[in-house]
């Protein structure tokens, strides 16, 4: 049995919160577009129901008007069908904003596992790393334990149990951000299609009030555009009709990024040998003490405030909407000796015909094991 050594130090890092930092900024980004875009449409709209761009819409088509905008704006979210943001298979997009959710939700898993992956590069000895690295790309279909395994092959997982890369592994589920199922049984497509209906009536109360009031149709165009992209109202959120329109699609993309890159920072780290244990870092971002506090194994300083979680065991973050607490890959120190029992291991292995698990040492195709279906957006 494998004792690990406790690390004292602060602890290497592995991705942690700049990969989930640079995730949840170009989403961000590509969502300020998309709501612009969408600003932009509203604006045009509004132009073409008035006589001029002085004029009020007029009042008999203002509600023709408002119906029409949040078409545009229902359209964002999902499909002609009005309820559906991905296809039939789940994954394909049918809107902008499933679109650039699945880009950002591939970035978000790719980061964490291009870190692992440069880290084993680093550290792993050569011999080590390219038999990591030859994990034969299966699907998880092939690559399911058979029933009948041979009491040699049963003997050899007993014993290394612990090192996940040797089994089939259970974490590596295609399209965990598609199928995870939350708290309130919703998915991400309910998800998405709540968001896109809040978007909707903030949308149609912010316009009828405005109409009420005699707007423009150009002075419509810049509130539309103020209301809509993201950080333009700053924090006042004293309106009638509530917080900046883009606040829920704003949240819910920030929920799914950390979800999908704590998930993928999770299921690198179970198949790689050097990792003790899962950390869970307190985000600097945390407004107050929360639930947070109590699950977190590394402070906001980086200070170790316990050890980490076992991977069988581990908290994954986020576990409130806006947290970005991040998980991690607790190192093991002494690696040389890893190596050692890792060797064994390696050659037992090859005598049972026994191949490593796919794993992050080839990050390209860990990622699309990990994201699945969804490459082709
Ligand atoms: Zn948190």
């Amino acid at each position: 049995m494998i004792t690990h050594p406790v690390n004292e130090r602060a602890p290497a890092q592995i991705g942690g919160a700049r990969t989930l930092m640079l995730a949840q900024a170009s989403a961000r980004r590509a969502f300020t577009e998309m709501y612009r875009q969408l600003a932009g449409e509203i604006g045009g709209l509004a132009l073409a129901f008035a006589l001029s761009p002085d004029a009020p819409i007029p009042a008999a088509r203002s509600q023709q008007f408002v119906a029409a905008a949040g078409q545009v704006a229902t359209r964002y979210f999902v499909g002609s069908d009005g309820r559906s943001p991905f296809g039939t298979d789940g994954v394909t997009p049918l809107a902008n904003y499933p679109r650039i959710l699945n880009e950002a939700l591939y970035t978000a898993t790719k980061l964490p596992v291009v870190a692992q992956a440069k880290w084993l590069k680093r550290h792993l000895p050569e011999d080590i790393f390219a038999w990591m690295a030859g994990a034969k790309r299966k699907s998880l279909q092939e690559s399911r334990v058979a029933e009948d395994l041979n009491d040699e092959i049963r003997k050899f997982y007993e014993k290394y149990r612990f090192w996940y890369v040797f089994h089939p592994n259970p974490l590596a589920q295609h399209e965990h951000s598609h199928r995870w199922v939350d708290p309130n049984g919703y998915t991400l497509s309910d998800r998405i299609w709540r968001a896109g209906t809040a978007t909707r009536t903030k949308l149609d109360a912010m316009l009828t009030d405005a109409i009420r009031n005699g707007a423009s149709a150009s002075d419509l165009a810049k509130m539309v555009e103020a209301y809509l992209v993201p950080g333009r109202l700053g924090k006042r959120t004293n309106r009638p009709y509530g917080r900046d329109a883009s606040y829920d699609g704003m949240r819910l993309a920030r929920t799914e990024i950390s979800r999908a890159h704590n998930y993928a920072s999770y299921a690198a780290s179970a198949v790689n040998p050097y990792v003790r244990g899962i950390d869970f870092k307190l985000s600097i971002s945390h407004p107050r003490m929360d639930i947070c506090d109590d699950k977190a194994t590394i402070g906001m300083t980086g200070e170790r405030l316990k050890d980490p979680y076992p991977v069988n065991a581990a908290v994954l973050a986020p576990i409130h909407p806006h947290c970005l607490c991040v998980n991690m890959p607790a190192l093991i120190d002494d690696t040389a000796e890893i190596t050692a029992q890792l060797r064994e291991a390696i050659q037992e292995s090859r005598r049972l015909n026994l191949e490593p698990h796919m794993n992050a040492a080839d990050a390209d195709a860990f990622t699309r094991m990990l994201f699945g279906l969804y490459l082709n957006f």
